[in-house]
């Protein structure tokens, strides 16, 4: 069992990653996105990828044309690609207390399904309106990793998530 990240649901080129393999893609794109997220509607992405597979396993998996894109997508969609190229610079891995010998091919084959994407503006229910700012609470920075906290709290320091080095 695992997720799938797709770009239109059942369709097209996609990212299987068992659950091990997700907790990794989210830990990467954690560490990237939150330095990099300053409007509300990136700090909500940032916080979809630090709080996902804390509350339970299988569901972190979202198609791209799900997500709720605006009036400025293509800017937004240029955001995401901002955060997956941070990803691929290593960017934080350094704070990881495992090797991630997969992600780089995770990222590259994300990279190349964001890049095929062009997203419209969506209203979503599942994950609400990411125009409005999170609450100040989720996007305070964890000091030891400066990745947002979140509902769970920061991903990087939970011993549930990240093998004792
Ligand atoms: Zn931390």
């Amino acid at each position: 069992m695992g997720n799938t990240y797709s770009i239109t649901r059942g369709e097209g080129l996609d990212l299987y990653l068992s659950n091990g393999g997700t907790d990794v893609f989210l830990d990467v794109m954690t560490l990237a996105s939150c330095p990099l997220a300053h409007t509300p509607w990136q700090q909500n992405l940032a916080l979809l990828f630090a709080d996902s597979q804390r509350f339970g396993y299988g569901f972190a998996g979202f198609a791209l044309d799900e997500l709720p894109w605006t009036s400025d997508a293509p800017e937004e969609r240029r955001f995401l690609l901002a955060v997956i190229d941070k990803a691929l610079t290593r960017h934080g891995w350094n704070l990881l207390t495992y090797d991630p010998p997969f992600a780089q091919g995770y990222l590259e084959t994300y990279r190349t399904m964001v890049e095929s994407f062009t997203p419209v503006p969506t209203v979503s229910a599942h994950f609400g309106d990411w125009r409005a700012a999170p609450d100040a609470d989720l996007v305070r920075r964890c000091p030891q990793h400066d990745v947002f906290q979140g509902l769970a709290g920061c991903r990087l320091c939970d011993t549930n998530l990240q093998p004792a080095p």
